[in-house]
């Protein structure tokens, strides 16, 4: 099977990498064909987002990514932006889960964030009304918000889970958020079977901060997604850990929460958990749900036992010492 593999930049080809040889040790043969994003792509090419990258998604389906750093103020728009919405990859999924081994102030944490990809504020409709006067768009449109909460919901019926959240800011963005919300109430009607709740999204904050454990689902527009992705990966033991997923009709992307660490890159210290359970979903999506059971058994053996953990972890280990534990126990 061909998988397109872009490393990306700062810490992103040591914990690619990492997770390459995990899915290998994993049994799963895997042709990674390799495709440039990020620094390298820009210095490279003059183009941190080169249109043979997304070719080669398009042609393969499927990829798992590194972080990639936009370089800020050089004009370019975010990689990640232009790659979610140049595949429209409409749906981010982060599930956070408690992990064993890993001391929170919360446990049994189990919940999954789906964000709307394409549209939002991070539409890219920017423009300038005079000097010191900009202006963005937040974009909603019906059929990218119907889609996103059916999403959610056809998520939440397949994955057994009874509760889906619409966050929101209707009262405020009476019109943009007031379409979502309608939109979400719709939907929400062919689901009887599903509870549905729709909260503001300040609410959602408060309340993941003080129990974290009463969401299931939650499902909301672009911006408040990347916010509260963060904000809960924080609840079960940070960025290192939570794996993400972009999902589109045609193709998927796999890809943890985190960015390009560029305070630790190349010094061997990043966690490769979150992009090794990245590529757990991403061999779940292509039907060796066998090999991504395994690697999640093995990532929750290697944290409960907390050898050869990284520095974000508490250990002092580095990205190699957590790489063979988890190695080691995919045979446990
Ligand atoms: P970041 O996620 O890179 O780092 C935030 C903090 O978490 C840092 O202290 C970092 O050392 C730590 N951290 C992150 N991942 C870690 C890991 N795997 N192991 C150990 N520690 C880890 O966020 P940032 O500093 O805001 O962003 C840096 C760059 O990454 C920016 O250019 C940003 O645009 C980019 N970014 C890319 C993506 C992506 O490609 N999907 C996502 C977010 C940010």
């Amino acid at each position: 099977m061909q998988v397109v593999l872009i490393e990306g930049d700062g810490i992103g080809p040591e914990v690619t990498q990492a997770a390459c040889r995990v899915v290998a040790a994993a049994g799963v043969r895997i042709d990674w064909v390799k495709a440039a994003a990020g620094i390298p792509a820009a210095e490279q090419h003059g183009e941190p987002l080169p249109e043979e990258t997304l070719e080669m998604i398009r042609r393969y389906r499927v990829a798992l990514k590194g972080p990639c750093t936009t370089p800020v103020g050089k004009g370019y728009r975010s990689i990640n932006v232009r790659l979610r919405q140049g595949l429209d990859l409409f749906a981010s999924v982060r599930p956070v889960r408690t992990m064993p081994g890993v001391k929170t102030p919360y446990e049994k944490v189990d919940l999954v964030v789906v964000r709307e990809n394409t549209e939002g504020l991070y539409s890219g409709m920017e423009h300038q009304v005079v000097p010191g006067v900009v202006e963005s768009v937040r974009l909603v449109t019906r059929a990218a918000a119907e889609r996103i909460v059916k999403f959610a919901f056809e998520l939440a019926r397949h994955g057994g889970r009874r509760l889906v959240t619409f966050c929101h800011k209707a009262d405020v963005m009476r019109l943009s958020d007031g379409l979502f919300l309608e939109c979400a109430r719709t939907v929400a009607e062919d689901y009887p079977f599903i509870q549905f709740e729709e909260k503001p999204i300040d609410n959602v904050c408060l309340e993941l901060a003080s129990d974290p454990t009463q969401f299931d689902v939650l499902v909301m527009e672009n911006l408040f997604g990347d916010v509260i992705s963060d904000l809960a990966a924080g609840l079960v033991g940070g960025l290192g850990l939570v794996p993400g997923a972009n999902y589109g009709t045609r193709f998927a992307v796999f890809e943890a929460v985190h960015g390009s660490a560029p305070d630790i890159a190349g010094q061997g210290l990043a966690n490769p958990i979150a992009v090794v359970r990245s590529a757990a979903l991403m061999l779940e999506y292509v039907g060796h749900r066998d090999a991504a059971v395994k690697i999640e058994k093995a990532v929750a053996a290697t944290l409960q036992a907390g050898v050869g953990l990284t520095r974000d972890l508490g250990g002092t280990g580095t990205t190699a010492t957590i790489t063979e534990q988890l190695i080691k126990n995919l045979g446990a």
